[in-house]
């Protein structure tokens, strides 16, 4: 992508010109999701993809609605509050009956889990009896308990979360169905930014061979392009908000009949020692999906040694589990945060900035897709920016992007 100034507008012969209230580049969660409440709000609205649809970040996600709980003993420490009540948000979207109708999407897991081993730590016995009186986190004993954990030789405590877990790829598809006719796949280099000296996007020129240029001129911009944010602000002219990386290395593991676990592994310190979730995967077997301090302390290491890292902690905190024949992975992939002191620890909302007529979002979780609508919606709200252009009706001269896989469909190939 290039991005240029109107001093140096290049003048296309034969442009054909397509008004819209609002553009957004990336086709993530956070792209989606707000293409699905501003066309529903009644706004025109275009989304551009430079890859594949369902995002880098969303299609690799754990799908775990967090209530909050996962920073239980950070929350403890640092004296937060809790998420909204992002599950309860998520559940009526499910539902049918909320901000987005999302019926259909395959939940994984009503519930994440919980397990500490034996020895769980005073502090947090009184951070759960706490949660325990409000109804967020509920003891859950022998037959109760998930199959994984119910061998005679577990000798922990295990609760059951208000948080649920999705299917990546079936929300994604959910969320893109809809709005096939407003979503296209665009290549960056064909793609250029007129800006102005107020780093207002004026208009977004579309060019390759064979193709009548194109002109979008949007009244808003949404960047919603996760790590490639970056690249779309240095075409606007600017340095700010920055962003931040955090590299978590995954580790896959499939084989045939592995129980169904969700849930998070409670050691000593503030984050889970351990996250799995456990995703089916199209040739009938099933993938454990690792995440936690293990893909925190990981990002360093290489694959082989994260791997006989994860084989290690899986035989010291699940000894019982059978896990001859398996098969092992690993993603090293991108968490994008907010620079500076939002990030992990002050995951209540999503981020929205505004410079010029463009905002710049980043959800933080995916969780938090719901609040980032919310933000946008309540934003134009407050500064008057309504509806102008009709829903955009005529087809654009642009294919509709391939839909991606999560890492669970790619790796074993
Ligand atoms: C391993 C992992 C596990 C996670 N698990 C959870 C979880 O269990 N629960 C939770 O709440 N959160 C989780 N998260 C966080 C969550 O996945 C992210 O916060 C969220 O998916 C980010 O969505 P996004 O749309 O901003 O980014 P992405 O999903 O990365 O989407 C950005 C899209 O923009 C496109 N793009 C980039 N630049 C451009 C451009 N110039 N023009 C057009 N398109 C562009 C990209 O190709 C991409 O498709 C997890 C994250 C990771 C990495």
């Amino acid at each position: 992508m290039a991005g240029w100034h109107p001093a140096t507008r290049i003048d296309f012969p034969a442009m054909r010109t397509i008004d819209t209230d609002i553009l957004i580049f990336g086709g993530g969660v956070a792209g989606l999701w707000l293409l699905n409440r501003l066309r529903g709000s009644g706004y025109s609205a275009i989304l551009l993809e430079q890859d594949k649809l369902g995002g880098h970040e969303s299609l690799n996600a754990n799908g775990i609605i967090h209530g909050g709980l996962k920073f239980g003993l950070a929350a403890m420490l640092r004296d937060i509050e809790d998420l909204d009540d992002m599950p309860a948000l998520w559940r009526d979207c499910l539902a049918g009956r909320g901000d987005i109708n999302l019926s259909g999407v395959k939940v994984l897991s009503e519930h994440q889990y919980l397990w500490s081993e034996a020895g769980l730590t005073a502090r947090a016995t009184t951070f759960f009896a706490s949660r325990l009186l409000t109804g967020q986190v509920r003891a859950v004993e022998g037959a109760e308990r998930p199959d994984a954990l119910r061998h005679p030789a577990f000798e922990g405590k295990a609760y059951e979360l208000a948080d649920l877990v999705i299917d990546m790829p079936s929300l994604m598809q959910k969320l893109a169905q809809p709005q096939k006719s407003g979503i296209y796949k665009v290549s960056m280099q064909n793609c250029h930014l007129e800006t102005d000296d107020r780093h207002n996007t004026t208009a977004v020129f579309i060019t390759a061979a064979g193709m009548e240029p194109l002109r979008i001129k949007p009244r808003r911009v949404i960047l919603a392009g996760g790590q490639g944010n970056h690249a779309l602000l240095e075409d606007i002219g600017l340095r700010e908000p920055e962003m931040e990386r955090r590299t978590v290395h995954m580790v896959l593991l499939k084989r045939a009949g592995l129980p169904v676990l969700h849930a998070h592994c409670l050691g000593n310190s503030t984050k889970p020692r351990l996250t799995i979730t456990s995703h089916p995967t199209r040739d009938g077997e099933s993938v454990w999906y690792l995440g936690g301090e293990l893909a925190e302390d990981g990002a360093l290491r290489d694959e082989r040694l994260q791997i006989e890292h994860a084989q290690r902690e899986l035989k010291e905190l699940l000894p019982w589990i059978d896990l001859k024949g398996a098969r092992y992975k690993t993603l090293k992939i991108d968490r994008i945060l907010p620079a500076g002191e939002r990030g992990l620890f002050r995951p209540d909302n999503a981020f929205v900035e505004t410079r010029g007529n463009n905002l710049v979002v980043w959800p933080c979780k995916l969780t938090l897709a719901p609040n980032l609508g919310r933000q946008v919606l309540k934003q134009f709200e407050k500064e008057g920016f309504l509806p102008e252009h009709p829903p955009q009706a005529e087809a654009l001269p642009l294919l509709y992007p391939e839909t991606g896989l999560p890492a669970w469909e790619t790796l074993f190939n």
